[in-house]
């Protein structure tokens, strides 16, 4: 675990209430008091209405495989404190795609760190609760196969979707090989660029979800610190 001195970087959105955006069908953050000691009540408690997607989130196998793993069945080792390589794709722009060529450098440190963890900083995270927020660079799925047989289990990016999203049509082709392989998608993720201009050498973090029964997904409360450990 981090050192109580060390500085650590938040990677999370912060969950406004009525200000986190969401895909199309998908419930729209809520906080609301429901008791208050402004109004006399014995403590003040929040309501949350809440998605498996809100805000900063990952996604498990189950998102997109009935047989696959529910988000209360992750290797906690994986996710509790984890060895991460961020690669730089900030040249990418909107609906442009990653491509394996983009990833060449980090797939060295992944190799050489042995990495379980890839983050991928787009840069888009700028664009949070804007309107053109989803439409940012997305991972092509070729890139992401190989990424996989590197061996890494976690993709995280700061953007809704590793996959192209339109007006017309949510892409899945990078969910369905990432989660079909047992792996791990965290999305909407923050200050990813923080972390690459941060020189830090060894960059490890955190992205533990909340055990919840049988679900798809969960919110997270992505941090990362420098170390080995
Ligand atoms: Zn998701």
């Amino acid at each position: 675990m981090p050192d109580p001195s060390r500085t650590i970087i938040d990677l999370s959105h912060p969950l406004v209430s009525g200000q986190v955006p969401a895909c199309a069908g998908h419930p729209s953050f809520r906080a609301s008091h429901c008791f208050r000691l402004a109004r006399g009540d014995f403590a003040n408690v929040h309501s949350l209405a809440i998605g498996t997607h809100t805000g900063t989130h990952l996604d498990a196998p189950y998102h997109f495989f009935d047989d696959g793993a529910t988000v209360d069945r992750l290797d906690l080792s994986l996710l509790a404190s984890a060895p991460a390589v961020v690669a730089d794709v900030r040249h990418r722009g909107a609906h442009e795609r990653i491509a394996w060529e983009d990833l060449a450098l980090a797939a060295e440190e992944v190799a050489r760190r042995g990495a379980r963890v890839l983050l991928l900083c787009t840069g888009w995270a700028r664009n949070w609760a804007r309107d053109n927020y989803s439409d940012h660079p997305y991972l092509d799925a070729d890139a992401a196969k190989r990424i996989l047989g590197l061996g890494v289990r976690v993709i995280g990016l700061d953007t809704l979707s590793p996959d192209e999203v339109t007006p017309e049509r949510e892409g899945a082709d990078v969910h369905r090989v990432v989660l079909g392989n047992g792996g791990i998608i965290v999305e909407n993720m923050a200050r990813l660029d923080a972390l690459v201009d941060s020189g830090w050498k060894h960059v490890t973090v955190s992205l533990l979800p909340l055990s919840l029964d049988g679900c798809d997904g969960s919110p997270i409360r992505a941090v990362a610190w420098e170390g080995t450990e």
